[in-house]
């Protein structure tokens, strides 16, 4: 019996050691998935979780924080400004993309990332160039430049990047088919082809406009686009960066339309399923899951699954949102802060 319990301390012990040398040797960045649920507010969440089986993703999240939205000439911020503030750490003006209110061209958080050797993604279930993506790569005084924005893009070198609005790349006003000048990428053009694609760096279009919202048909749903992008973006030595959209949370509060609300926040909240999924078996990513502003003055009653949903306005509004994380540098993440803090943050992370 003594020696069997002093076996079983040395292979705990020993246990202890081997998991500590790995943790020390564990030199690698994390990698970094930022999930951006457009108009996401609290009540948005709440409904979406009711009507859900009164679950969410977001209740496996270690800590949870409050992010102020105001931009820098209104509290109540459009996507431009808010995304610009969580990509470059600045506020700046409405409808600005990259670009601070005293007209300097800012550096966002992706191309930090790019410069410490990270690979790089971008997923939206808007087209590519709406605001939202475009504060990560692009750098525009308006966030409607859309042919222009498409453009930078096409400089940027992304690793792999799912949205739709193929249009702006290839039927514009100076002729240019931006696809063929992107000589690096494998253009894919279904689910099945992503999955297949080897190479190092791919583009899908998923529509040649604005896709549609989940009750109108869109596909492929975004858990599925998510798996697939983490699965390549994390087959190689390097760290990587991702930046995940729920686009069409907002239209629906634009629209005042519940069933479409919650139709795309399950779909948002699959997606922060698989990125949960992920970042627990591999252990070194950091999650965080948030929102550029509340749209629709969202509030709502019900019974037990069954969510009546009321609306105060059909435009932002200036209300906090909140900021859930997960892995590395997670606590960071807790208390109130400006969203400019979410870039400073990540930030962080990397160094
Ligand atoms: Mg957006
Ligand atoms: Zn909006």
């Amino acid at each position: 019996m003594k020696i069997n319990t002093f076996f079983k301390s040395f292979l705990l012990l020993q246990l202890i050691f081997v998991n500590c040398n790995y943790s020390w040797s564990q030199k690698k960045s994390p990698n970094i998935i930022l999930m951006i649920g457009d108009g996401m507010g609290l009540s948005q969440i709440s409904a979406g979780m009711y009507s859900n089986d009164n679950s969410t993703a977001l209740e496996d999240f270690e800590y949870i924080g409050l992010s102020k939205t105001s931009s820098s000439n209104s509290l109540v911020t459009d996507s431009a400004a808010s995304g610009t503030a969580m990509a470059s750490g600045v506020k700046t003006l409405n409808k600005v993309l990259g670009i601070d209110p005293e007209n300097i061209f800012q550096k966002s958080i992706l191309e930090i990332c790019q410069e410490k050797g990270y690979k790089t993604g971008l997923i939206a279930t808007s087209s590519i160039v709406h605001a939202t993506p475009a504060s990560f790569y692009a750098n525009e005084i308006s966030r409607y430049n859309y042919e222009n924005i498409a453009f930078q893009l096409s400089k940027q070198n992304i690793d792999l990047f799912v949205g739709g609005g193929s249009k702006y790349f290839t039927s514009r006003k100076d002729k240019k088919n931006l696809i063929k000048e992107m000589l690096k990428y494998d253009f894919v053009k279904s689910i099945k082809e992503f999955e297949k694609s080897k190479a190092s760096k791919i583009g899908f279009f998923t529509y040649f406009d604005e896709p549609p919202s989940i009750i109108n048909g869109r596909a492929p749903n975004l858990d599925k686009i998510t798996r697939i992008a983490i699965d390549k973006l994390s087959s190689s030595n390097s760290p990587f960066f991702i930046m995940i959209e729920g686009s069409q949370i907002d239209w629906a509060g634009h629209n005042n339309n519940g069933k479409m609300l919650i139709s795309e926040f399950k779909d948002f909240n699959s997606a922060i399923k698989e990125a949960l999924n992920f970042a627990k078996s591999e252990g070194n990513t950091l999650v965080v899951v948030t929102a550029d502003h509340e749209t629709g003055g969202m509030s709502f009653s019900g019974r037990v699954n069954r969510v009546f949903t009321k609306f105060n306005t059909k435009s932002h509004t200036a209300t906090m949102v909140p900021v859930f994380s997960y892995g590395p540098n997670s606590q960071l993440f807790k208390g109130i802060y400006e969203n400019t803090e979410i870039f400073k943050k990540l930030k962080t992370t990397l160094e």
